[in-house]
């Protein structure tokens, strides 16, 4: 059997060049090609993972089927690639130092002192190796975050440059970098690129391949100019042009002959052509939508796109499964008040409350639920979302005027959500919520049985509070039903309200599922509930 190849990702210049969707399009046109693929990223920071972070602080937290809290960058690779990642693609600095540490306090290197080189390295070189050993994968990419240079990443490369040299053809380097346009001389200019390799070579690593950030199309000149100060061929410079969507990306990476220059250079034969033709129906559906809706999305994070990205990316999936365009529009939920939701919110088709946690801009979100149970508007709540459903319907049909999550009122006498009784004594915040995959029993005859069409789904966690099922029969009586909840421990994962069109809440997170390839059914169903308005 062929020997597991490596490819490493690093970054310069700037960051947000998009590293992730280089590597999640590089991945995508290998698996197209046949080959069994997955992407880690390496983040150079000390928190052990992001689950700890704001989401200010670095976007989403993305959550694996395994519990892990990770980097966003992991829902990118598993919107790509339909395959579901795990802990051990995501790998921080602070993991790595708390490995060696407790190594090192275990008595495993007694008597000598203990370094960053050869031992912080070594364990990313393990941590590297274990993604592609565990599994078999044909090929491995990992993605260095931050941008070299810094001192952060500085470890990270040594490992690069360690492992390049022990692997030799069984690894490569892809530098991605910017080619700026300055418009006042109207040119293209590639020295930021020269000193960013020339930093990489300084480091000891040579890279293979350079990917080129820019708005405008590199000449050939440009490409020559590249190729010539940075020792690489000039099919190895590819050009990564502006794109209208992410996922155009893996298609101008083909035309670029990304995919082939790596294979060709790993010594893999090129010659079956990559299999697009579903993401190309996808892309066409994207492109040519056939109508349009106008869906509210209330949250608290909105000034950062990337702090709901699985949710924006749920939408494009499922608007494109509709032949619709998602007019999503974000909403500020601490600015939603009782005097103003009615208007704030009239224009809408569809409205999505959002996750999060504590008690900033929950009564938006409260109001929010309110105005689409009244008016019968498509509604999803999704993990807090659905919580401020049920502490609506508690206090405006139930008239339990006082009801709340104890989230937000320890003290509250109708604690219609409430702690988990697991998370009693839980003092410690690093992953320790109930995380990863569950399974949902689905009832029969109800909105959840009518989207999944089965009796059983399972579905990805993030929280401590629940519903408290001492008011379930109160709430059922009185029109908001539970009809998904978990088997072993009956807690209640879907509400919904079967009066209403379509109103459902949901106790986990159906937007870490949603692939390309295979669209989430809730977010199809809720989009085509929205378009029959
Ligand atoms: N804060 C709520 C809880 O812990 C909801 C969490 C979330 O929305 N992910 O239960």
């Amino acid at each position: 059997m062929p020997s597991t190849k490596y490819i490493f990702v690093t970054g310069g210049v700037t960051s947000s060049l998009g590293k992730g969707i280089i590597s999640a399009s590089l991945a995508k046109l290998l698996q197209a090609r046949g080959y069994h693929v997955t992407i880690q990223k390496l983040d150079p920071y000390l928190n052990i993972d992001p689950g700890t972070l704001n989401p200010y602080e670095h976007g989403e937290c993305f959550v694996t089927d395994d519990g892990a809290e990770t980097d966003l960058d992991l829902g990118h690779y598993e919107r790509f690639l339909n395959t579901p990642t795990s802990q051990a693609n995501n790998v921080t600095t602070g993991r790595i130092y708390q490995a060696v540490i407790n190594k090192e306090r275990k008595g495993d290197y007694l008597g000598k002192t203990v370094q960053i080189i050869p031992h912080i390295t070594d364990e990313i070189k393990r941590r590297i190796k274990l993604v592609g050993q565990k599994k078999k994968f044909d090929v491995v990419i990992t993605e260095i975050g931050g941008t070299v240079g810094d001192i952060e990443s500085f470890p990270y490369v040594e490992a690069v440059r360690q492992l390049k040299w022990e692997l030799g053809s069984d690894s490569l380097a892809i530098h991605l970098t910017l080619v700026p346009y300055l418009s006042a001389a109207k040119e293209l200019k590639t020295k930021p690129t020269q000193h960013s390799v020339k930093m990489l070579l300084e480091s000891g690593v040579q890279p293979d391949i350079l990917v080129l950030r820019t708005e405008k199309k590199l000449t050939l000149d440009i490409k020559k100019k590249v190729a010539l100060f940075c020792n690489v061929n000039i099919n190895s410079v590819i050009e990564s042009i502006d794109a209208s969507t992410i996922y155009e990306v893996p298609l101008l990476m083909y035309k670029e002959k990304l995919d082939a220059t790596v294979l060709t250079k790993l010594n893999l034969p090129t010659n079956k052509d990559p299999e697009l033709k579903p993401w190309k129906e996808f892309l066409y559906k994207l492109k040519n939508p056939k109508t349009e809706v106008t869906i509210g999305l209330i949250g608290k994070y909105i000034e950062l796109p990337d702090a709901y990205k699985s949710i924006t990316e749920s939408f494009i999936h499922a608007g494109a499964a509709n032949n619709c365009k998602v007019n999503l529009i974000s909403i500020h939920s601490a600015k939603i008040t009782e005097e103003n939701y009615n208007e704030k919110l009239k224009n809408l088709k569809g409205i999505l409350v959002a996750p999060g946690f504590g008690h900033r801009g929950i009564d938006g979100k409260i109001l929010a639920a309110k105005y689409a149970r009244e008016n019968d508007i498509p509604f999803l709540g999704i993990c807090l979302g659905m919580q401020c459903a049920v502490v609506e319907f508690a206090r405006n049909v139930l008239n339990l005027e006082d009801a709340n999550s104890s989230e937000i009122d320890r003290r509250t006498a109708n604690p219609v959500i409430d702690i988990m009784e697991e998370q009693k004594d839980v003092l410690e915040k690093g992953g320790t919520m109930r995380l990863g995959a569950y399974s949902c029993q689905i009832k029969n005859n109800t909105k959840a049985f009518e989207v999944y069409n089965k009796n059983e789904t399972v579905e990805r966690h993030r929280h401590r509070y629940e519903f408290n099922n001492n008011y379930l029969a109160e709430f059922e009586k009185a029109g908001m039903i539970a009809s998904g909840f978990n088997s072993e421990t009956n807690l209640v994962e879907i509400i919904e309200i079967p009066k209403n069109k379509w109103f459902v809440g949901v106790q986990f997170h159906p937007e870490y599922k949603s692939t390309v390839i295979n669209p989430h059914p809730l977010f199809v169903n809720f989009v085509k509930a929205t378009i029959s308005e």
